[in-house]
């Protein structure tokens, strides 16, 4: 039986709470392990352990060493490939064939990218003129934040996390993470590979825990907590931005979405379905970037939801490691209760269902598990529950609309601005319409095509800031301004 501890100042540690809650597989909803419950005593003596760190040997270590100890941690995930691969399937449920391309990969990337960054953006120097004639230089350093608290949700647990931990690192900070409670394992397992690549302890700390009232309050409320960045729920970034205030922590927030996607009669029909197919069911629909507002132009709207439908149709549902899995389930059965509520209420609200709708007939031990059906509908109006909330499922309405003017209203006509997709062949629509998008990440053509130089965050309740290439390094580094007269 698996047993996921803290990982505190360099060693793996018990609750001092005395208590664990259980950690469950989604595919069956048999335990997998337990996870050790972290209260204040961890958060603090890890916020005290990542202070510490602070003014020791990562405090002194030249920047090239630095760079190459991140190289090393990234090294260290792909020697431990399997190992990542297992825990984060067994934890989410979800294919190895999507974890295998994007979650492990990328979290190693994540280490190398932002160490290779600090390296290579410039800062800024300023010449100035002074009355004595003899001039002054301006020159901006970066230097570390401080400690770092980092949350991180479960649907893509070891990518999201290390996309902050990897560049807070980089820039010289230490960090204590509170990861899901529903996906511990990848963020425990990583502090080995920490000690392993030569981080010094204190560096890297992670405490196990829930949110309100627990381990993820406790961190964002500690004043010794220099800033916060955390993915999640827009209601939890409300918490957490409160708890922040005091003290005047600075924030980075990545949260929740209804993302649209425009499908324009001139498009490419098959790569808009195969986008779209992609962009509504991957990861089980629990993929922040993810569509769950799909606008179709009306002479294409038939044969858009028949072709989508179809090919939802034989999305293959299954266990995680077996290679024909296209989909996997919910990552736990509370999520799963939330999503079948919104299937029901879409029944109520009078919906189409053109497909799917409630929970798939499953083989064996799967019938325990977290599943529920792909699902589309038609036939909402705007102000539907289920076109205006983020659902996190593998489900999306599809409506139609007549002119391009009618496509971007629609598209904006929600609370969140995080992405959308555009998909067009007209190259002058796609340059028209994509800056008129209220989202932080507009694709043509494409969808989840991600450079990690590029800022990548949201707008309105989607978000607070940017991460992503030097981005990230301006939210995990403070810019001091030297200004010296010649
Ligand atoms: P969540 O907000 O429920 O939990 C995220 C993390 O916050 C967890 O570690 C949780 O324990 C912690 N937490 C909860 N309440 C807290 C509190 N009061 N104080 C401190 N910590 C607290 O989110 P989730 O259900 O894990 O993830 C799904 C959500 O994340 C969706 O809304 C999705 O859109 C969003 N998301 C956004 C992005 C993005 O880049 N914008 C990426 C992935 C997921």
């Amino acid at each position: 039986m698996q047993e996921v501890k803290h990982f505190i100042a360099g060693e793996y540690c018990e609750s001092s709470l005395g208590r664990t809650f259980d950690n469950i597989n989604p595919c069956n909803g048999e335990k997998i392990g337990v996870v050790h419950e972290g209260g204040e005593a961890e958060i603090n003596a890890a916020v005290a352990a990542a202070r510490e760190a602070l003014t020791g040997d990562w405090a002194r270590m030249p920047e090239q060493q630095r760079t190459e100890v991140l190289h090393a941690v990234a090294d260290g995930v792909e020697k431990r490939f399997d190992e990542f691969l297992e825990a984060e399937c067994l934890d989410t449920g979800k294919p190895y064939s999507i974890a295998r391309h994007i979650d492990i990969p990328r979290g190693a990337a994540n280490f190398r990218v932002f160490a290779d960054a600090v390296r290579s953006v410039p800062t800024e120097a300023f010449h100035m003129e002074t009355p004595d004639g003899s001039g002054a230089y301006n020159i901006a350093v970066r230097k570390p934040k401080g400690v770092i608290g980092v949350i991180s949700p479960w649907n893509l647990p070891l990518l999201l996390m290390t996309w902050k931990v990897g560049p807070a690192l980089a820039c010289g900070n230490s960090v204590v993470v509170k990861p899901s409670e529903e996906t511990p394992t990848t963020t425990a397992l990583l502090g080995e590979v920490m000690n392993e690549a030569g981080v010094p302890p204190g560096v890297f700390n992670v405490v196990h825990g829930f949110g309100p009232d627990s381990a993820g309050e406790f961190l964002t409320r500690h004043r010794d907590v220099d800033a916060i960045t955390f993915t999640g729920e827009t209601r939890t970034g409300e918490a957490i931005m409160r708890a922040a205030a005091s003290g005047v922590r600075d924030v980075s927030f990545e949260l929740g979405g209804k993302n649209p996607a425009l499908v324009f009669a001139d498009c490419d029909m098959d790569r808009a379905i195969e986008g779209t197919l992609r962009s509504v069911f991957a990861n089980c629909g629990q993929v922040c970037l993810g569509t769950e507002r799909v606008y179709v132009e009306r002479s294409i709207f038939d044969e858009f939801v028949g072709r989508l439908a179809e090919a939802a149709g034989r999305y293959k549902l299954g266990r995680p490691e077996d290679p024909a899995t296209d989909m996997g389930p919910l990552v736990s059965h509370e999520h799963q209760r939330k999503v079948l509520s919104y299937y029901e209420l879409a029944k109520e609200e009078g919906a189409n269902v053109i497909i799917g709708g409630g929970v798939p007939a499953m083989p064996g031990d799967l019938a325990n598990g977290a599943w529920v059906e792909p699902t589309i509908w038609t036939g909402l109006p705007e102000s539907s529950r289920i076109v205006r909330e983020e659902i996190f499922g593998p489900c999306c309405h599809i409506q139609p609309f007549d002119d391009e003017e009618e496509a971007i209203r629609l598209a904006n006509d929600t609370p969140y601005g995080l992405a959308a997709a555009i998909w067009s062949q007209d190259a002058s629509r796609v340059f028209r319409v994509t800056p008129l998008i209220e989202a932080g990440i507009t694709w043509a053509n494409a969808w989840f095509l991600r450079d990690l130089r590029t800022p990548f965050g949201g707008c309105k309740q989607s978000g607070i800031g940017r991460e992503g290439g030097v981005h990230s390094l301006e939210f995990y580094s403070e810019l001091q301004n030297i200004c010296i007269k010649i």
